[in-house]
């Protein structure tokens, strides 16, 4: 088992020196968590990378707070509880987390293995691969006025995760008009950190629940931060920095906002991207699997989740959870050649209470 780095280290790897692991898991949905799971009860070490900023896939990102009735055993939970059970639940295996960058190549190494390439140049070399990509790469949807893509990753950010200390002092903007970004400048304005909060959008409504709506309201209110309606026309710098934001309101007089930091939360769409082009076996999108292994047309890499097709697939959770149990057992014969496979119950396992890190009843 190979070592992985500690979870939310960042890169080390970025152009250099391939990271070595067991296995690559390409995807930080639900399915891919719980594929970490697995292969580690395998001892297969793994890392994980997402085009988001964090764990959670389409729970995290579509539905955070509505709650999910079947997941066995959890009467009711939401998707991000159970996000955050399911990374607890892979902790102990310590894989590596690699967020914001899309996996874009992927090349068979002629004496076995695979080395695989990410959009901000980090490269893994691993002998198996497992795609949890779910519908595809979320891509968050662009604010599109010119002169800001030069400062994205500076002073503009997609869905960040909020941090209010990377923003101390500053004027902050935040543009959206659904619940990510209500949440994200209620927290920040919660903080105290930045100089101003806005939240900025094209509509007088804001799709959100009704507390979160009550709590903008009262935000507003104790000055923490404030609510305009209107679209960003224009952008402006000044000594190399993004300064200033021209608006237009519905009801016509453009107005500037000063801005230091510029976070839009304008929804994001899911694409297949690379994943089509790596001759894998596909139907309308979804990439083909055995039900035994849950292989694709590639020995070594298998795909799981909603991301793959076979006779009766449904697109449920529960499914993913099953397919990557199966996938990390098929897996293992690959990482650990020659090892007998017996199935051993984590209740009863001494082995597996070691690998789990726990005494074992
Ligand atoms: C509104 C809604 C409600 C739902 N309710 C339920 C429910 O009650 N019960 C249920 O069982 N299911 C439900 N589902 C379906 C469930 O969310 C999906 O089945 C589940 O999220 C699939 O998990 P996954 O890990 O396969 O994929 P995803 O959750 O889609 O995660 C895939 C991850 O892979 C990443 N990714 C893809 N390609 C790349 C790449 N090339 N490089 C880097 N990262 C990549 C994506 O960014 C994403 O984070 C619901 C779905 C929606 C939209």
């Amino acid at each position: 088992m190979t070592a992985p780095q500690e979870p939310g280290l960042p890169d080390a790897a970025h152009g250099a020196e391939p990271i070595e692991t067991d296995a690559l898991v390409i995807g930080a949905g639900p399915v891919g968590l719980f594929q970490v799971f697995q292969l580690g009860l395998q001892e297969i070490g793994a890392h994980v990378v997402d085009s988001l900023a964090q764990a959670g896939g389409q729970c995290i990102e579509l539905y955070p707070d509505k709650p999910i009735y079947d997941i066995p055993a959890l009467p009711a939970c939401t998707g991000r509880e159970l996000t955050e059970r399911l990374l607890q639940q892979a902790a102990p295996f310590r894989a590596g987390f690699h967020f914001g960058q899309e996996v874009t190549g992927l090349e068979v190494r002629p004496e076995g293995g695979f080395d695989v390439f990410t959009s901000s140049g980090a490269a893994f070399r691993c002998k198996v691969v497992m795609l949890a990509g779910g519908v595809g790469a979320f891509q968050p949807r662009r604010l599109k006025v010119e002169g800001l893509a030069g400062f994205e990753g500076t002073q503009v950010f997609y869905h960040p995760v909020v941090q209010p200390e990377a923003v101390a002092g500053g004027d902050v903007v935040i543009v959206g008009g659904e619940e990510s970004a209500l949440t994200a400048a209620l927290a920040l304005a919660a903080s105290r950190r930045a100089r101003s909060v806005t939240l900025l959008h094209r509509r007088a409504s804001i799709q959100a629940p009704p507390d979160g709506l009550a709590n903008l309201q009262a935000a507003s209110e104790a000055g923490m931060m404030r609510f305009r309606v209107g679209q960003v026309i224009g952008a402006e710098a000044a000594e190399g920095r993004l300064a200033q934001l021209h608006i237009a309101p519905p009801d016509g007089v453009p107005i500037q906002l000063p801005v230091d930091h510029l976070w839009v939360y304008q929804g994001l769409s899911p694409r297949l991207g690379p994943l089509a082009h790596w001759g894998l076996g596909l139907d309308r999108k979804q990439v083909v699997v055995d039900t035994e292994k849950f292989e694709t047309n590639i020995a070594g890499i298998h795909a799981v989740g909603d991301i793959n097709t076979y006779p009766g697939k449904q697109r449920l959770i529960l499914s993913g959870f099953h397919e990557a149990t199966l996938a990390a057992i098929a897996a293992a014969a690959r990482v650990h050649p020659g090892r007998r496979q017996t199935l051993e119950y984590t209740t009863s396992s001494t082995r597996l209470h070691r690998l789990l890190g726990v005494a074992g009843g």
